[in-house]
C-alpha cells in the first residue's frame, strides 16, 4: 500500500533539500573564491598545466614578476618551452618526461626561465600531477620560486673558496716551502740574524696558512658544501697518529701526552676526517693554554651507553668564568689565552661546533682557572641517527 506523504512534510522536505543545495553552493563558491584569492595573493608563480590540451592558466604573478603583460599569449606549453634556456631546455624536458612516464605525483626541477627584459631568473620549478585510473597524467599544478638571489649568493661562494685556496693558500705555501728551504741550509748559510729573521717569516706564513684553512673550512660548512662519510675506524692508531702530529709543538713546550687506551679495542664508526680535525683542535689547545714545563695532557676514549666520549684533559691555564659562556664563539679569545699566546684565531672551537653538529654529536668543556679543562666530545653509536 502506497502511503501518501501529507503535503505539508512534502513541502518541508523540498524545502530542507533546497537550503542544503544552497549551502553547498556557498560553500563551493567560498572554496573557489579562496582558490582564487590564494592564486593572486601567494608571491610564487603558481601554474595549471592541462597536459591533455598543453592549455596553461597562470596567476599574476608571472606578470608582476617577470614583467609580462597580459597581452602575452603565454597559455600554451609551447611558450613555457621556449622560454626555457636553450642550455636547460633538453634536461628538463627529459626529466619531465621520464616522471610523467613513470608514478610519482610530485617533481621538483631548478632551471634559467627568461623574462620579458630577455634577462634569465633561476627558478625552482615544483609541480603536483593528478593521472587517471591507468595512471596516464591529466593536469599538473605547480609554482615557480625566483631563486635567482640564492644562486647569486652560491656563485660567490664557489668565487670565494677557489679565491682563497688558490690565490691566498698557494703562494703562502711557496713561502713557507723557500723559508724551510733556507733553514734547512739549502741555499748555503745563514748568519744568525738572518736565521732568526726567516724563521720568524717561515713560522707567520705556517700560521697564515692554518687561519686560511680555518676560514675555508668554516665557510664550507657554514654554505653546506660538507660531506660526512662515516666508517669503522680503528681509534687507537688514529688518535696515536693524531698525538704524534702535534708532538713537537707539545715537546718544545716541555708538555707530555699521555693515551691510554681503553681495554677493548673499539672501531667506532665516524667520520675520520671530522674526528682528526676536532681532536687536533682540542691537542692543540691544550699545548697552547698549558704554561712551558710539567704540562700534562691525558688523552681518553671511551664507549658509553649509546654514545663513544673523547677527552682531552689538560693542567694548563683554564677558563675564566666570563668567557666561558662564549668560548665556541665565532673569534673569540679569553684575556688569559691572549696573554700566553699571542697568535690564534677563535675560529677552532667554533669550528669544533659547526664539526659536532654535522654528525649529531655534542661538545663541551669542564674548567678551574689556573688548575686546567677537559674538552669533550660525544659521538653516537649510530651516526645516522
Ligand atoms: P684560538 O685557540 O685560536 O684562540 P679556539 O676557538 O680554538 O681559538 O679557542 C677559543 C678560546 O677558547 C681560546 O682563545 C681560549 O680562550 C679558550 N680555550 C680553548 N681551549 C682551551 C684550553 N685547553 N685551555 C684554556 N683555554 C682554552
Amino acid at each position: 500500500m502506497i502511503r501518501e506523504v501529507p503535503k505539508q512534510s512534502r513541502d518541508a522536505a523540498a524545502s530542507k533539500a533546497a537550503s542544503h543545495v544552497s549551502q553547498l553552493e556557498q560553500e563551493l563558491r567560498d572554496t573557489l573564491e579562496r582558490y582564487e584569492l590564494i592564486f593572486k595573493a601567494t608571491n610564487d608563480i603558481l601554474y595549471d598545466l592541462n597536459i591533455q590540451t598543453g592549455g596553461v592558466v597562470w596567476n599574476s604573478a608571472l606578470y608582476t614578476q617577470f614583467g609580462y603583460t597580459k597581452y602575452e599569449p603565454a597559455d600554451t606549453l609551447e611558450w613555457w618551452v621556449e622560454h626555457i634556456h636553450p642550455d636547460d631546455a633538453m634536461k628538463v624536458e627529459h626529466d619531465l618526461q621520464h616522471w610523467l612516464a613513470g608514478t610519482g605525483q610530485t617533481w621538483q626541477s631548478e632551471y634559467r626561465f627568461r623574462k620579458a627584459s630577455g634577462a634569465y631568473a633561476y627558478i625552482r620549478d615544483r609541480g603536483f600531477v593528478t593521472r587517471d585510473d591507468n595512471g596516464s597524467p591529466l593536469r599538473i599544478i605547480g609554482s615557480f620560486l625566483d631563486i635567482s638571489e640564492q644562486k647569486k649568493l652560491e656563485r660567490a661562494k664557489d668565487e670565494f673558496i677557489s679565491l682563497v685556496s688558490h690565490q691566498l693558500r698557494t703562494p703562502l705555501t711557496v713561502i713557507r716551502v723557500y723559508g724551510e728551504m733556507f733553514l734547512s741550509g739549502f741555499f748555503g748559510h745563514l748568519n744568525g740574524h738572518q736565521e732568526l729573521h726567516i724563521a720568524r717569516m717561515t713560522s707567520a706564513s705556517v700560521k697564515l696558512i692554518k687561519l686560511v684553512d680555518d676560514i675555508l673550512n668554516v665557510s664550507r660548512i657554514e654554505l653546506g658544501d660538507f660531506k660526512v662519510t662515516p666508517m669503522p675506524v680503528d681509534i687507537n692508531a688514529i688518535i696515536t697518529e693524531a698525538i704524534q702530529e702535534v708532538a713537537p709543538i707539545a715537546a718544545e713546550k716541555n708538555v707530555s701526552i699521555t693515551f691510554r687506551p681503553g681495554k677493548k679495542h673499539l672501531r667506532p664508526v665516524i667520520d675520520q676526517s671530522i674526528f682528526l680535525q676536532i681532536l687536533d683542535n682540542f691537542l692543540t689547545n691544550a699545548v697552547r693554554y698549558t704554561r712551558p714545563s710539567r704540562g700534562q695532557i691525558d688523552v681518553t676514549f671511551a664507549e658509553k651507553q649509546d654514545e663513544y666520549i673523547l677527552c682531552v684533559k689538560d693542567n694548563g691555564i683554564g677558563i675564566p668564568k666570563n668567557a666561558q659562556a662564549r668560548i665556541f664563539d665565532r673569534f673569540y679569545r679569553a684575556a688569559n689565552a691572549i696573554n700566553i699566546e699571542e697568535q690564534g684565531t677563535g675560529l677552532g672551537l667554533y669550528l669544533v661546533t659547526l664539526m659536532t653538529r654535522a654528525v649529531n654529536g655534542r661538545v663541551w668543556f669542564e674548567t678551574r682557572l689556573n688548575k686546567g679543562t677537559a674538552f669533550y666530545l660525544a659521538v653516537p653509536h649510530e651516526p645516522e641517527k
